[in-house]
């Protein structure tokens, strides 16, 4: 993933810091209530929507089982219509793939869509080092670009700033990234759009190439879908000569005809729209008429390893459509930044770990940034049951290690509840020795009772009260 994150303090630390900012707190509470408000009312008009959503993940569980076959049919379809499919098993070949195709072009200016897919991998980055420059002309991109900053958001990667921060780095920054700011640019929402437009417009005319991902690739037509608000997108992918798509192989559809089921499920789920603004579709090339050389790479890195988890693979099906993120209370408190990944919220603390594995100390904290309440599982457009992930991956980092005293605790505990003429001695015992207990538990256990109280334990267990009283 993209190496803008490497160095990044574990989940706890960095969400401490972080809700200690008031206005960091203020801005995203603003933001995930209006837009969870909006999503609720969009989803309600639709009086089929529970069989959507159960048609978005039965479409998606199906693509996922048969991958291996649905990815060599859009191979096919994509190069008969005359694209060109690279496969990348790595952020890496990924990287050294598009460097390798921008450079055959002669240019050093990339122009680009959004894409979670390119941050994933740190193409920007990549590039830069390739001496290729890579302009991010979504407009919230466009904000955390000028601003040396990082996403916080799927959707809306600038959540984390208001209006007068925005035109301050308008103000500040644009002059070294291209066309200045107008003079005595204001806060207002009209005029920091009419800024960025300005700005970027200048950018599309120049590019001779463009770099995108996709929200689905249809397998039967070779079909790219790219859906989007601000018509950036659309410049994007048809001004320049070239077009490149890094795009992760678990984006797949079967058919045309299954589009119909996730262009429904996406808008309402993200911008609580009824259709999308913009929603770009393109099969390889036509002369004349976009791009004259297209290229689509997909990208693996970690994807398949995911798909082999039977628990975990359900986080493929996700369409980032950032519902799960506006509805969650640690994500509103804490940021997208605490979870030092490009995938921030509920869905990064089940993806992340799987892409990236739980070795390090920030992977292995994020299946714990989750209050297990449910609500991510409530909104998700394609049913992932994300609580039921985030205690899969627990498992599995509390089986991969962990403090000597923890293991030992829960060791003992196994035991004891393995035997039940021992559960009942620890149960005698604990409430003979109750008046000792402490409040607090000493060691690894402090950081847990630092914020809960210890359940007390009764004078009497309930299976001696039970023998006495069902007679
Ligand atoms: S997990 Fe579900 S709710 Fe969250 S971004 Fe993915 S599709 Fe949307």
């Amino acid at each position: 993933m993209s190496d803008t994150f490497l160095g990044m303090p574990a989940f706890p630390q960095a969400a401490a810091r972080a809700v200690r900012d008031r206005q960091l707190r203020a801005n995203l509470r603003h933001a995930t209530h209006t837009i969870r408000d909006k999503r609720a009312r969009a989803v309600a008009e639709l009086p089929d929507w529970a069989e959507l959503r159960s048609a978005g993940k039965a479409i998606k569980d199906h693509t996922l089982r048969h991958l291996d076959r649905y990815l060599v049919q859009l191979e096919e379809a994509v190069t008969a219509a005359g694209g060109t499919v690279h496969w990348a098993a790595d952020a890496e070949e990924a990287n050294r793939i598009v460097a390798g195709l921008v450079h055959a072009t002669g240019t050093t200016e990339v122009v680009k869509v959004k894409s979670m897919a390119t941050q994933e991998i740190g193409l920007n980055e990549a590039l830069a080092a390739e001496g290729v420059t890579a302009y991010e002309t979504d407009l919230a991109e466009l904000i955390v670009q000028l601003g040396e900053d990082r996403p916080s958001h799927i959707l809306v990667p600038a959540i984390h700033r208001n209006r007068a921060e925005i035109r301050e780095i308008f103000a500040d920054r644009m002059a070294s990234w291209g066309r200045p700011a107008p003079e005595g640019l204001t806060d207002s929402p009209a005029e920091l759009a009419e800024a960025a437009r300005l700005h970027l417009r200048e950018k599309f005319l120049r590019a001779e190439v463009a770099v995108s991902g996709a929200n689905f690739m249809v397998a039967e037509t070779g079909t790219l879908v790219v859906v989007e608000s601000e018509g950036n997108g659309r410049m994007c992918l048809t001004l320049p000569r070239t077009l490149v798509s890094v795009v992760g192989i678990e984006k797949v559809v079967p058919t045309w005809r299954d589009l119909e089921v996730f262009l429904q499920l996406l808008p309402r789920s993200s911008t609580a729209e009824r259709m999308n603004p913009y929603t770009s579709l393109w099969a390889g090339t036509t002369r004349g008429d976009g791009p004259s050389e297209f290229h689509l790479v997909l990208l693996d890195n970690g994807r398949t390893a995911a798909l082999a988890d039977q628990v975990g693979r359900q986080a493929l099906r996700c369409i980032r459509c950032s519902a799960c993120l506006n509805v969650c209370p640690v994500y509103e408190r804490a940021g997208g930044h605490a979870y030092g990944s490009v995938y921030p919220g509920p869905i990064g603390a089940v993806l992340t770990p799987q892409l990236r594995g739980t070795a390090s100390p920030v992977d292995a904290s994020l299946p714990y940034a989750s209050s297990l309440c449910g609500a991510c599982y409530e909104v998700c457009p394609v049913a992932i049951d994300i609580p039921e992930v985030l205690v899969h991956l627990r498992e599995r980092v509390a089986e991969q290690g962990g403090h000597p005293v923890e293991r030992a605790a829960v060791a003992a505990a196994g035991y004891v509840l393995d035997h039940p003429a021992a559960l009942a001695a620890a149960e005698r015992l604990a409430g003979r020795t109750r008046a000792l207990h402490p409040r607090r538990l000493p060691g690894p256990g402090r950081a847990w009772t630092d914020s809960r109280d210890l359940p007390e334990v009764p004078a009497e267990p309930f299976r001696d009260w039970w023998r006495r009283n069902r007679t």
